[in-house]
């Protein structure tokens, strides 16, 4: 009902050369993948890897994209600049933006809208903090992210988003939430896109990843859940070998 997706966010890794030779390398190794593939890459890499995988099934996206159609926001890029580049899927709202960029659930909502207006795909990150769990607020974290992520979005988008739930304290840590936990958590979130839309969008269309430490070895263990629609991953996707695996699941 729901195609996985398998997605690598590559983050500040990896120059134009590393991009030419890792995409090479992972080509062939994910040409039967049952699950959409996709990589996110820096800005600086997008056109090469755009390039590179015309005719493949590896889709290209970005790691993040601004609010505005253009304008005076040095350093920034719109919508309409990766769409020319051929990029399909932006990530959003990744916890690292929320901890050291001042990225915001309103910010979050807005470059969810800009990106959909032109027909980029959101990969929407949400996931609580170490303190906010063991705080017991874990719900209230993520409803209110997923509500706010979601404000002003037509239910007719949802088939073109993807959410993408990452504990804090999993990424890049070594420490996966378990298979259950990662489950019982996705479930809250799909049932706030239940109340806010309705049950059958939220059952039949949304995809909902786990991302946080996902890897060769604990891959098969999570994709069994039947909340959990596939992986957002940060380490284990720069190396062809390791990601390959991931997907091919
Ligand atoms: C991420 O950055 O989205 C991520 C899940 O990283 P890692 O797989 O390294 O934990």
């Amino acid at each position: 009902m729901r195609t996985p997706i398998i997605a690598g966010n590559w983050k500040m890794n990896n120059t134009i050369a590393a991009t030419k030779a890792l995409v090479t390398e992972l080509i062939p190794l994910v040409k039967d993948a049952k699950a959409e593939v996709v990589i996110c890459t820096p800005y600086t890499d997008l056109a090469t890897a755009v390039e590179l995988t015309k005719g493949t099934n590896i889709k290209v996206g970005a790691e993040n994209v601004h609010w505005a159609e253009k304008g005076a926001f040095t350093g920034e890029i719109s919508a309409d600049m990766l769409v020319e580049l051929g990029v399909t899927y932006v990530i959003i709202g990744h916890s690292e933006r929320r901890q050291y960029f001042g990225e915001t659930d309103q910010t979050v909502n807005a470059r969810v809208k800009a990106a959909l207006a032109k027909g980029l795909k959101p990969i929407i990150c949400v996931g609580e903090t170490l303190e906010e769990r063991e705080g017991g607020k874990v719900a209230e974290v993520l409803v209110r992210q997923t509500t706010e992520a979601f404000k002003d979005v037509a239910e007719a988008e949802l088939q073109n988003i993807v959410v993408a739930y990452e504990p804090v304290w999993a990424i890049g840590t070594g420490k996966t939430a378990t298979a259950e936990v990662a489950n019982d958590t996705i479930k809250i979130i799909r049932d706030t896109i239940a109340k806010l839309y309705s049950k059958k969008t939220a059952e039949e269309i949304v995809r909902i990843q786990y991302g946080g430490s996902m890897n060769p070895k604990n891959v098969k263990e999570l994709m069994a859940m039947p909340e959990i629609d596939g992986g957002l991953i940060g380490g284990a996707s720069l190396k062809a070998p390791d990601f390959s695996l991931v997907v091919n699941y």
